[in-house]
């Protein structure tokens, strides 16, 4: 029986910070919970000289990644440093030392999951990640553990607090985004380069580790359809209003029975799912399986102690199984690791839903027939039409929702409508999730 679990803590940023500020402030409730006690041994950082939000033994600190990894006595690397390389490469030098890992690395699962799940698998070494996908949510222990008995039918989530944060200040405060993101930057909810998250990149990564656990595939970050937020505008948020709706950045997987279906973008949603009240930089998950029905995940997405919460989680887990002398309890993606295939995402133009058109038309008679003759042509119904004459930056917006049709059809019906001289500007489009959002 083992006497104590030690863990040893690569990069002290902010989760790691929170990690640490756990680990030591809730350390008789961990002991009580666990078993026995939960030691930090070493932590490594380049900076061991900054100033941060706890404070750490100056004799357990140290620049050397290696000094934690090749520690005999060490049972589980907590790998909070972020980023491809050297996490990559210090992750699977603890896997061959036969350690344990807990990583909140998103970005490297996406992208290097398969190598590493596969390494951790032929070593018989656990890999706890829950913080890698909505923060503090558990996410992860829902499709791993909690929904085994399903198919997932559908998983649609808000995965990522920047964009939720300032898509509901948009709808809230009717501030455009320029000034929302601005603002969001100044107070720590968006980095000063947003890129990873207002193009959806981040949320890309969380959608793929979500589909490879839920389906047990593999799945390349390329082939999920994905769309940021910064086209929409302050007049899309108000049609969307007018219409019963509002707009959240979604990640929608759904089981098309032989293909998935895995997209992200800008979503129309109607005002009474429960999706459409998350507000502020919250991150929700609603899952649909066979038995269970609807299931629905709320909380912090990212944050010092709400990641550090789920990290924390892992390490317990982990912890557990190994003073009760078990390895791997559960696989690792979900799936039996021999029963893990490629499946394929069916391709963006496949998807059949509901559309928001919002077209910069010239004002002038005619123009409505113009526009619904080319959408008619190519098998799009009109389900509404608004038409107000109000004028933005020269051009009459005329909206248009349509029943369901097929992705290719409204590309190319776009292409035709904003090559018409009576079209002022290319055509905004926003996909609708109604009916088959439970
Ligand atoms: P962070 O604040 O940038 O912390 C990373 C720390 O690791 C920094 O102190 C960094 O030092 C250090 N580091 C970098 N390279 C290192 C190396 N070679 N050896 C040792 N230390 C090294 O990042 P974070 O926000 O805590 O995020 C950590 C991980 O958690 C990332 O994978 C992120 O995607 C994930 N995550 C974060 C959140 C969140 O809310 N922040 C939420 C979910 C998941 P320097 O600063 O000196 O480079």
């Amino acid at each position: 029986m083992k006497e104590a679990i030690k863990v040893g803590l690569i990069g002290l940023g902010t989760v790691g910070c929170g990690v640490y500020k756990v680990l030591t402030e809730q350390s008789e409730l961990i002991r009580k919970r666990l078993g026995i006690p939960l030691i930090v041994s070493r932590i490594a950082d380049i900076d061991v000289d900054r100033i941060r939000p706890v404070r750490v033994p100056r004799e357990i600190i140290t620049t050397d990644a290696a000094r934690i990894i090749d520690d005999p006595e060490i049972d589980i690397v907590i790998e909070l440093m972020g980023g491809f390389e050297p996490a990559k490469t210090f992750i699977l030098d603890a896997i061959d030392r036969g350690k344990q890992v807990v990583t909140a690395n998103k970005a490297l699962l996406a992208t290097y999951g398969d190598v590493i799940f596969k390494t951790a698998e032929a070593g018989c070494v656990d890999i706890g990640f829950e913080a890698s996908v909505g923060g503090t949510i558990p996410v992860i222990k829902t499709i791993k553990e909690c929904l085994v008995a399903n198919n997932i039918r559908s998983l649609y989530g808000i995965m990522n607090g920047t964009c939720n944060y300032i898509l509901s200040r948009m709808t809230d405060g009717g501030e455009d985004f320029q000034t929302v993101l601005k603002d969001a930057q100044s107070l720590g909810f968006a980095e000063s380069d947003p890129t990873y998250d207002i193009e959806a990149i981040d949320t890309a990564h969380k959608l793929a580790i979500c589909l490879s656990l839920a389906y047990g595939t593999r799945v390349k970050l390329d082939d999920i359809y994905r769309q940021g937020i910064s086209f929409i505008s302050q007049s899309d948020i108000e049609f969307a209003r007018e219409l019963g709706y509002t707009i959240k950045l979604l990640a929608i997987a759904i089981d098309r029975g032989g293909a998935v279906e895995a997209r992200i973008h800008p979503t129309m949603i109607p005002f009474d799912h429960l999706l459409s009240s998350v507000g502020s930089n919250f991150n929700a998950f609603h899952f649909v399986g066979d038995s269970a029905g609807s299931v629905f995940l709320y909380g912090q997405g990212a944050g010092m102690m709400p990641t550090a919460s789920a990290v924390v989680s892992d390490i317990v887990d982990i912890g557990r199984d190994l003073a009760s002398g078990i390895a791997k309890r559960v696989p690792l993606r979900s799936y039996q690791e021999r029963e893990i295939r490629d499946i394929s995402l069916l391709p963006i133009d496949d998807i059949v839903t509901n559309y928001y058109f919002r077209f910069s038309a010239v004002d002038r008679p005619g123009v409505l027939s113009k526009i619904s003759g080319v959408l008619g042509l190519n098998n799009i119904s009109i389900a509404s039409v608004i038409q107000k004459g109000r004028r933005l930056e020269g051009a009459v917006p005329v909206v248009m929702t349509t029943h369901k049709a097929r992705e290719k059809d409204v590309r190319q019906a776009l292409q035709e409508i904003d090559r018409l001289d009576i079209v002022l500007d290319k055509t905004i489009i926003i996909r609708i999730e109604d009916e088959e959002l439970i």
